[in-house]
């Protein structure tokens, strides 16, 4: 048994086509970049992720309750929040190919990126100070075809053979410092300007600017503008959590490494406001129990980790933030990509709400004024505090916010789930675990004849009273093994001759391929059993 390696990133993508977990947006018109559509197996698949997220954090706790608000909310909403001032990234244009980047992205593509490469083989195989522009040409031409494409032409297009780059080109550390050059081609980059990732529409007829509105970015801020509301609706008591699962949008500059950056995306997320004296714990307690969730549904503790941010990545508001991330098989060697934030975001949000946009000054949040020392934007002016009876206290709640990617974490479990077993003839299969497979069994008469259908049938329609399962009839029973594999499915019952003597079945396990017969009778119960184990 081998865990993917090389183009393995190819494979999962080839694969989640092939059986309709993942199809690229509107792919007969050439797709659309950024945007993505679950197929059958997919939309079964990542459903369950969200039941799993749902059923844990809200249904199996007595301090949690859910929300569903609306995408498109009061823009004040994005102006308290600050995201319509901050919510942005910086920017970079390649002067000559027009390529975007994102300004953080440049550095470390400009490393990876064929031309740099080659530059590099240059400055190797040349100590000595390969001076000038005519000494890379020639080069270059000497060189000739061996050379990976674009170097040439970069070369050209840079104009210059300058110091900076050719330090660069001896120190990879260095090059991925070096966001001037375009990854692409070598160009000129612009200086990073910055481009807010909301999206806009407007509400009504008449597309004016007092009728902007946003596409919701997050979720959250849907939670903290009904927080009275679920307060003064239900008997929940402080410390309680509301959750929410839901679509949000950005309008990511380079959207990229297949669903993870998105354009349009599901969050689950969750705020749990607690009093400022035990929010600390609370953190604690959420950063290590999400942690855990992810492990408990398989991703290996070896390809997981959870990475605190030091003091100066903090948002100005938060006293602690960690990321829960994962070893994507598209990053390069080392390096991980974010499932998951858990944020302390003390009272910056309900406060925000209630009286304006805040900013941080002297280590206190204090309102964001203009020039003429108006606040920037005005909150709700609604009350936002909490009255704890036990405490005879009122105060503006401390919030911990664990808000986790739907799309991201399902890819995490594809990612996780793709085996190759070189000893079976169909070497590809997806070990979910049984909470998450989107199929959970497969029932079969191994031929299509002698009484067996009938037999079978009645087995598969009791299992498709309870669990997602499919039944087929056709092809030889390697080959439905094999598709089983590919979607994941836990068990396949078999049916056959020794069933109308005995009535048992066999039952096949994806992962092992090992085979047991059980009393035709007990199936169910063993489905059951063997799922919730
Ligand atoms: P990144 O740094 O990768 O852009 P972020 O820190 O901006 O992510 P958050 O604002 O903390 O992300 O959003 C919470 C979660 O939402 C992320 O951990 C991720 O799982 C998910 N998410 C955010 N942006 C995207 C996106 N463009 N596509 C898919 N999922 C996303």
């Amino acid at each position: 048994m081998s865990q993917p390696s090389g183009n393995v990133m190819d494979k999962i993508v080839a694969l989640c086509k092939r059986r309709g977990f993942i199809f690229q947006s509107s792919e007969i018109y050439g797709g659309i970049n950024g945007f993505w559509d679950y197929g059958p197996l997919g939309v079964e698949l990542k459903r369950n992720v969200k039941n799993a997220w749902w059923n844990d954090m809200v249904h199996a706790r007595d301090d949690m309750v859910g929300l569903d608000c609306s995408i498109i909310m009061h823009p004040q909403v994005w102006k308290v929040s600050g995201h319509f001032d901050l919510f942005s990234d910086m920017m970079q244009t390649c002067r000559q190919c027009k390529k975007l980047y994102r300004a953080d992205h440049v550095g470390p593509e400009l490393a990876e990126s064929k031309w740099f490469q080659a530059f590099r083989g240059l400055v190797a195989e040349h100590q000595e100070q390969p001076a000038s522009q005519d000494f890379v040409e020639q080069w270059a031409e000497r060189k000739g075809k061996k050379l990976a494409p674009g170097l040439a032409p970069a070369i050209k297009a840079i104009g210059r053979v300058d110091e900076r780059l050719i330090e660069a080109g001896r120190n990879q550390t260095l090059a991925a410092k070096l966001a001037v050059y375009c990854p692409n081609c070598g160009g000129d980059l612009t200086d990073p300007r910055p481009f807010n990732l909301m999206f806009e529409t407007h509400t009504g007829a008449l597309q004016e600017d007092e009728n902007k509105a946003f596409l919701r970015p997050e979720t959250a801020q849907g939670i903290f503008v009904n927080f009275k509301n679920v307060c003064d609706s239900t008997r929940i008591k402080l410390p309680f959590g509301i959750a929410q699962v839901g679509k949000s949008f950005r309008n990511e500059i380079t959207p990229r490494n297949y669903t993870f950056r998105s354009r349009e995306f599901e969050q689950m997320e969750i705020e749990f406001f607690c009093h400022p004296s035990e929010s600390g714990r609370w953190y604690e307690y959420w950063r290590d129990l999400r942690m855990r969730w992810y492990t408990e549904l398989g991703l290996a503790g070896s390809r997981l980790r959870l990475r605190e941010h030091d003091k100066d990545e903090l948002s100005h508001y938060s006293c602690g933030t960690s990321d829960i991330e994962y070893a994507f098989p598209f990053l390069a060697e080392g390096d991980f990509g974010e499932l998951e934030g858990v944020a302390h975001r003390g009272d910056f949000d309900l406060r925000s709400h209630m009286e304006g946009k805040l900013v941080a000054k002297d280590g206190q949040l204090v309102l964001d004024v203009g020039p003429d020392g108006k606040p920037k934007w005005k909150g709700s002016g609604k009350d936002l505090t909490y009255f704890d009876d036990e405490r005879k206290e009122r105060f503006v709640p401390h919030v911990i916010e664990p808000s986790a990617g739907a799309d991201r974490g399902t890819l995490a479990f594809i990612c996780e789930a793709y085996t190759v077993d070189e000893s079976r003839p169909s070497p590809e299969l997806m070990k979910f675990h049984p909470r998450l497979a989107p199929i959970k069994a497969a029932v079969f008469p191994l031929v299509n004849k002698d009484g067996l259908p009938e037999i079978a049938e009645p087995i598969y329609r009791d299992l498709r009273k309870r669990w997602p399962c499919q039944y087929d009839a056709k092809a030889s029973i390697g080959k439905r093994y094999a598709r089983m594999d590919e979607a994941g499915t836990p068990y396949c019952f078999t049916v056959d001759g020794q069933t109308k003597e005995d009535g048992t079945v066999t039952v096949r396990d994806r992962d092992t391929g090992h085979q047991e017969r059980i009393d035709k009778s007990r199936v169910a119960e063993y489905l059951g059993r063997h799922l919730h184990r």
